[in-house]
């Protein structure tokens, strides 16, 4: 499963290169628009599989905790949220002005993947999916809708706190009262990391 998971995403990441390089990045652009509808109905699936950005972080979160550099700390000008929506805000003017005049075509997707990378190696990726990444706040927005998710079941979870550990964007925790796990359907990715590590079984992909 972990490997199909990662071929999709490799396969994302050079169609992603393939129309960069080509010039048709608007395409892409397309294709998030789609996964904002496709997130109400599976999930923030984009993040999971087709973002290159979160493709990139993998290997670095890897990396960074080889190396032994990341903190697991947020900075605290980033924890009231709103820093996500400025950088939306800016993105999207920053595009406009890029399509006005030609001559300015700023490379805004490989700015924000290496900026990706950058803060992964300091910070857990959380940070960057939630609390920095423009793409983030707009499926955030419409991920919390979703229909389908990964989702516990409350009888037979254990309280062991695995999932948390493996969890990329801190959508699954575990409520100090009851000691069971609850999803956040507007943060997770998807990703099942957590299905593959309950020792119960628990978790499952599924409606409300
Ligand atoms: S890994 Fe499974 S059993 Fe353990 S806390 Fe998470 S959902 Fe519950
Ligand atoms: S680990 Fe589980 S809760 Fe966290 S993002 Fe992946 S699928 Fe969602």
């Amino acid at each position: 499963m972990k490997y199909i998971i990662n071929i999709i995403r490799i396969l994302f990441l050079a169609l992603f290169l393939l129309l960069f390089i080509k010039g048709k990045a608007m395409l892409w652009f397309a294709l998030f628009a789609v996964s904002l509808i496709a997130a109400v109905l599976f999930g923030r699936v984009y993040c999971g599989y087709v973002c290159p950005m979160n493709t990139l972080m993998l290997p670095t979160q890897w990396l960074a905790k080889k190396l032994k550099i990341q903190t697991k700390k947020t900075p605290k000008w980033l924890k009231n949220g709103y820093f996500a929506w400025i950088t939306l805000l800016v993105s999207i003017v920053i595009m406009l002005v890029s399509k006005k005049a030609p001559g300015m075509n700023l490379p805004i997707l490989p700015f924000w993947m290496l900026l990706a990378v950058l803060v992964t190696l300091r910070y857990t990726p959380a940070v960057f999916h939630n609390l920095i990444c423009p793409f983030g706040a707009l499926q955030r927005t419409f991920g919390r809708f979703a229909i389908l998710s990964e989702r516990v079941n409350k009888d037979t979870c254990i309280g062991c706190k695995l999932c948390e550990g493996v969890c990329p964007s801190k959508a699954i925790i575990v409520a100090a009262e009851d000691k069971k796990a609850t999803v956040n359907a507007a943060l997770c990715h998807q990703c099942t990391n957590c299905s593959q590590v309950c020792p119960t079984n628990a978790i499952h992909y599924k409606t409300k």
